[in-house]
């Protein structure tokens, strides 16, 4: 599709790669034993323009070019990539919403939405992507709610690429200075809500650790540098048990202690440390833009994750390269309108099931006990 064409209902020629309809046989999966046909024209009432339908003459479904854009349900389908573009630039979600003049419960549903596109779309960008350089790993510090309710992003960063190559989240106890009142207020919360796991960072950066080992060939090896946290050995312990490959994985520590140069071993992760705590403003020191709920940090994790790879460039001061051209995925930078230009089917993805947990939005916070936001997939497309 040329750039002119960019979403299948700019394309006269578009014809559906499968069946839209996700409790179909032919939606993972259409070879050419699926049948179709084209089914008449709809017309949008708002603006009087024409979509092709299509009917699968397996489901009898009907489906017009729309199910296969970001925007498909959307009245207002200039908002995401405007979104994507203010949340990955500083902007707080009511500022964007004042921006924009629509309310921040919006922008909220907006960041979701985009959260799950962006986290499909890096996958599928990432399909067949092979590691060929050391992995960077290192535990993101931010909180959710209060600072009662720290997490980790456990971050895993190219060394020399400075691709984000995956993250996953840890919730963690609030540790540091704190006065005796504030020890008091922890306990009371402990006491209520107990506490949380304490192997949280652990388990994350095992899921972190089995995701990159999908990238390494069966007999090549996973080099890994770190600080010293003392989760990480035993989450590389783990991986090693629970891998069926031959993959090695090497891990090398480095002291949070040196200076933190370019030369540091560890510089792709305190680069990404510093773009995401720059770049969103709920990670912001001192910011009252901070997330009230994990998941939604998580959802705008994943948009830094595309933001970062595919949009933006390496070096600000240097030429257009992005990290994802840098790793030879696509030869050009990639624009928000371009990222949002196809919708992605979730069980298309193969999504492992702490990926799912992200994609149904069914990470909760503590302290809003049975009061959550989770996200029902529509029953059918
Ligand atoms: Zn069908």
């Amino acid at each position: 599709m040329s750039d002119s064409r960019r979403t299948p209902d700019d394309d006269p020629d578009f014809t559906p790669p499968f069946c839209a309809n996700r409790l179909c046989r032919f939606h993972l999966e259409a070879g050419p034993e699926w049948r179709w046909k084209r089914n008449g024209i709809y017309t949008r009432r708002s603006d009087g323009r024409q979509f092709q339908l299509f009917l699968c003459l397996a489901c009898r479904r009907g489906f017009s070019t729309r199910a296969f854009c970001t925007d498909y349900w959307l009245r207002r389908r200039d908002l995401p990539a405007k979104i994507a573009d203010l949340v990955s630039n500083g902007t707080g979600l009511r500022q964007a919403a004042r921006c924009l003049k629509v309310s921040h419960a919006t922008i909220g549903r907006h960041v979701a939405r985009l959260g799950r596109h962006c986290m499909l779309f890096h996958l599928e960008r990432t399909r067949d992507l092979v590691i060929e350089e050391a992995v960077v790993v290192d535990g993101f510090e931010s909180f959710e709610y209060s600072q009662y309710f720290p997490f980790h992003l456990n971050l895993a960063a190219g060394q020399c690429s400075w691709f984000l190559y995956d993250f996953t989240d840890s919730p963690l106890r609030r540790k540091g200075r704190m006065t005796a009142e504030q020890k008091t207020q922890r306990e009371a919360l402990e006491t209520e809500l107990g506490r949380p796991d304490p192997r949280a960072v652990e388990k994350g950066m095992t899921d972190l650790l089995k995701s990159l080992c999908r990238h390494v060939p069966a007999d090549g090896r996973l080099e890994l540098a770190s600080d010293q946290h003392q989760a990480y050995p035993r989450a590389v312990r783990q991986v090693r048990l629970e891998q069926k490959t031959r993959a090695e994985i090497l891990h090398e520590v480095t002291s949070s202690k040196e200076a933190r140069t370019f030369q540091n071993p560890l510089f792709a992760a305190n680069l990404t440390d510093l773009l995401l705590r720059h770049s969103h403003a709920n990670h912001r020191r001192e910011t009252i833009a901070f997330s009230k709920r994990r998941m939604e940090a998580i959802s705008r994790a994943s948009i830094f994750q595309v933001w970062r790879n595919f949009v933006k460039r390496r070096r600000e001061n240097g030429d257009e390269q992005t990290a994802a051209m840098y790793l030879g995925l696509v030869e050009a930078p990639l624009a928000w309108r371009k990222v949002l230009g196809q919708r992605r089917f979730p069980d298309r993805a193969g999504l492992e099931e702490w990926r799912w947990t992200y994609y149904r939005h069914r990470v909760s916070t503590q302290v809003f006990a049975d009061r959550q936001r989770f996200h029902e997939l529509e029953r059918a497309f």
